[in-house]
Formats: structure tokens, C-alpha cells, sequence
């Protein structure tokens, strides 16, 4: 069974970490020298939060993925190197250099100038991601949705503004350094078309095979604005989904009509969709209507209701990957897809 899911970082992650408990590992980068299941789970992961920072390319949702899987993530930030340490951003501070509100680890900067040597040496984002698993075999498929820049920029009024002028900032800056507390107009992806020709990036071909090819494909309760939405606004990307023949299951990111962590609530106001399961799904849209959704998961107690998506109230709360493991078999069942038994 080829299961394909669309994710974001924190999010995103731990859903991962129960696809891998509930369909085995996927052997990735594929070396041969392992069997490989009888299940394959592919992520295509967000590339909008990724930025330059002090000459390094940054792939946060990719890294977050990759060091979850991987065992190396501090847990209680649920970002960058666990037995982290700083130094390196204090010498650069004491420089004087910008960005001085990146939180740059040591270890973390390992990764980033690995990707980044190998970037500028013309390999492209799929494959640097690939040699960069080998270190961390994650037991997940890990494809960026595009290999081109894809950014999310945010249309903010920063408030030392004297004339109100407003300026595209960085998502990372808006999130980071403004903690989203600014008055903001909107997103705009920023990159694409190393055809020069002003295109939007696009789909890799690997993603576009993970859609194509797949027996489900679920979105993860990975942020609808900045993760899921920042994929879906990739070229190709929502044309592959609406053509693919396996039915697509969203998971509500939000219980109790809040989301847990991280910016959803922000980043939806701003777009002016309500922070509620019911919203979300109707922003996503009933394939048969011109939207995304055959399925749509949402938390005990939530309700929704949206004409042309099956409906269907799991636990969602991701407290450990078999928690994990039965939203989403629950998640599959609702669009008619069996999934292994437990412990297979
Ligand atoms: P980010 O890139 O690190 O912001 O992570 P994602 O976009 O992948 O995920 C952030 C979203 O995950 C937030 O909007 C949360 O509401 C949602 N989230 C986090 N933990 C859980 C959980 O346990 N269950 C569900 N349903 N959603 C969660
Ligand atoms: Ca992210």
C-alpha cells in the first residue's frame, strides 16, 4: 500500500511518527540493502518556512521531520538539535549580524552547511534531503514539494512604521521576531521559476508520483495556511491531487475549535477563515465541488458539516505515535481504506 502525506514540521512530524507505527518503515534513501515493507509512507513536506540566514539555507519543516524520525529532535522545543548548544549564534551576535532573532544552533548548523554545499553544487533539494536521511534513516520517503524557492512572505505594517507603510517580511520574521503580533494584510509566496519566466515553482516529479501512484493521501493537522496551503499553492500541485485516483482524507488540525500549538489561529484570521474544523474543510473545498477533500477527520466534540465531505470524530490528540497510529487508521477507514492490522 502507498500511503502519501502532506505536512508541515511540528505537526506534521508527529503525525509521521504514527504512520511509520501503523504501515512499518519505509527504507529511505533506498539502499537496496534493507527489504523494504509491504507499505511505503511518502511525506511531501513544506518548503515555505525555508530562508537564508547568515549565508546557510534553512529547511525548518524538512529538519524537524528528519530529527523526529530520526531520534536526534530536543523534544521539548519540538525544533532544532536535541543537547544543543549556542555558540556560534552568541559570536555572531556579538558581531553584530543580522538576523540576531534566528535561534542558529551548533549542531544544527552542521546540517545546514551540508545542504548548503551541496545546493551550490547543484544538487537539487530532493536529493540533498536524501543524503542528509542517510545520517538519520527516518523509516519515511522525505520529498520537499518543490526544489525551487517557494517562501512564504507576510504583508505586515511593522510598527516602527512612521508613515504606516507596509513591507513583505520573511514568515520566519513575522513568526519569529514579530511572534506574529504586527498588523498583517496577508501571505505571498515569493521564488519559483528558475525558468526566469516568472512562473510559480513547481511539483518534483518524485511528489508528483507519490500523488499520482498513492493508495490514500491524507493531509496532515499541519498548519491549513502556511504548511498545507504553502504546498498547495505550489504549481501542479493541486491539479496532481485533483486528478489522482486515491481518495484524499484532511485531519483537523484544531480540537475544541482551538488549535493545539503553533500559528494556526493567526495565520487563518489573517486570511479571514474561523479557526474551526467546519471552516477549514470548506477552505479546503469537496473534491467533487473543485476543492481537495473526499474525507474530513475532525476531534470528538468538534462538529462540521460540508457538503460533498465525508465527515467522520476520532481522538486527535497526537500524544504518542500508537495515539497517532489509530487517528489514522480511523482517518483511512473514513474514505473506504483498509489499513494493516494492528501491530503488522
Ligand atoms: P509547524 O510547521 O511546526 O508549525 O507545524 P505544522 O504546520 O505541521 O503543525 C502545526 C499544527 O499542528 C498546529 O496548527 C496545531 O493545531 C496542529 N497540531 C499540533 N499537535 C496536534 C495534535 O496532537 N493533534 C492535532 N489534531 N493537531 C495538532
Ligand atoms: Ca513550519
Amino acid at each position: 500500500m502507498k500511503v502519501t502525506v502532506l505536512v508541515g514540521g511540528v505537526g506534521g512530524a508527529r503525525l509521521l511518527l504514527g504512520a511509520r507505527e501503523l504501515f512499518g518503515r519505509t527504507p529511505f534513501p533506498d539502499s537496496g540493502d534493507h527489504p523494504g515493507g509491504a507499505h511505503t509512507v511518502t511525506a511531501i513536506v513544506n518548503v515555505g518556512d525555508d530562508a537564508w540566514m547568515h549565508g546557510v539555507r534553512i529547511t525548518p519543516d524538512l529538519d524537524t521531520c528528519m530529527y523526529t524520525l530520526g531520534g536526534g529532535i530536543d523534544e521539548e522545543r519540538a525544533w532544532g538539535r536535541r543537547d544543543e548548544t549556542w555558540h556560534a549564534k552568541e559570536e555572531l551576535a556579538a558581531y553584530g549580524a543580522d538576523p540576531d532573532w534566528f535561534g542558529l544552533g551548533d549542531r544544527d548548523l552542521a546540517t545546514h552547511l551540508i545542504r548548503t554545499q551541496m545546493l551550490e553544487a547543484g544538487y537539487r533539494l530532493t536529493d540533498v534531503t536524501a543524503a542528509l536521511c542517510r545520517r538519520w534513516d527516518p523509516g519515511v520517503r522525505l520529498l520537499p514539494v518543490t526544489d525551487e524557492r517557494h517562501e512564504t512572505h507576510v504583508v505586515i505594517t511593522p510598527p516602527e512604521s512612521p508613515d504606516g507603510a507596509q513591507r513583505a517580511i520573511h514568515f520566519q520574521e513575522w513568526w519569529v521576531r514579530y511572534r506574529a503580533q504586527v498588523p498583517t494584510t496577508g501571505f505571498a509566496q515569493v521564488g519559483g521559476g528558475s525558468s526566469g519566466r516568472g512562473e510559480p515553482a513547481q511539483l518534483t516529479p518524485e511528489a508528483a508520483a507519490a500523488i499520482a501512484e498513492a493508495d490514500v493521501i491524507i493531509f496532515a493537522p499541519s498548519n491549513p495556511v502556511v504548511s498545507v496551503g504553502a504546498i498547495l499553492s505550489v504549481g501542479g500541485v493541486r491539479a496532481a491531487l485533483r486528478t489522482a485516483s486515491a481518495p484524499i482524507v484532511g485531519i483537523s488540525p484544531v480540537i475544541d475549535n482551538k488549535p493545539l500549538r503553533g500559528m494556526a489561529d493567526e495565520c487563518l484570521t489573517v486570511i479571514g477563515v474561523a479557526t474551526t474544523a467546519e471552516a477549514i474543510a470548506a477552505h479546503y473545498g469537496a473534491r467533487s465541488k473543485a476543492g481537495l477533500l473526499d474525507g474530513w477527520l475532525i476531534a470528538d466534540g468538534d462538529t462540521a458539516e460540508v457538503d460533498g465531505i465525508a465527515i467522520g470524530t476520532a481522538p486527535l490528540l497526537m500524544t504518542d505515535p500508537s495515539a497517532t497510529a489509530a487517528m489514522i487508521r480511523a482517518a483511512c477507514a473514513l474514505v473506504g481504506v483498509d489499513t494493516p492490522a494492528e501491530g503488522a
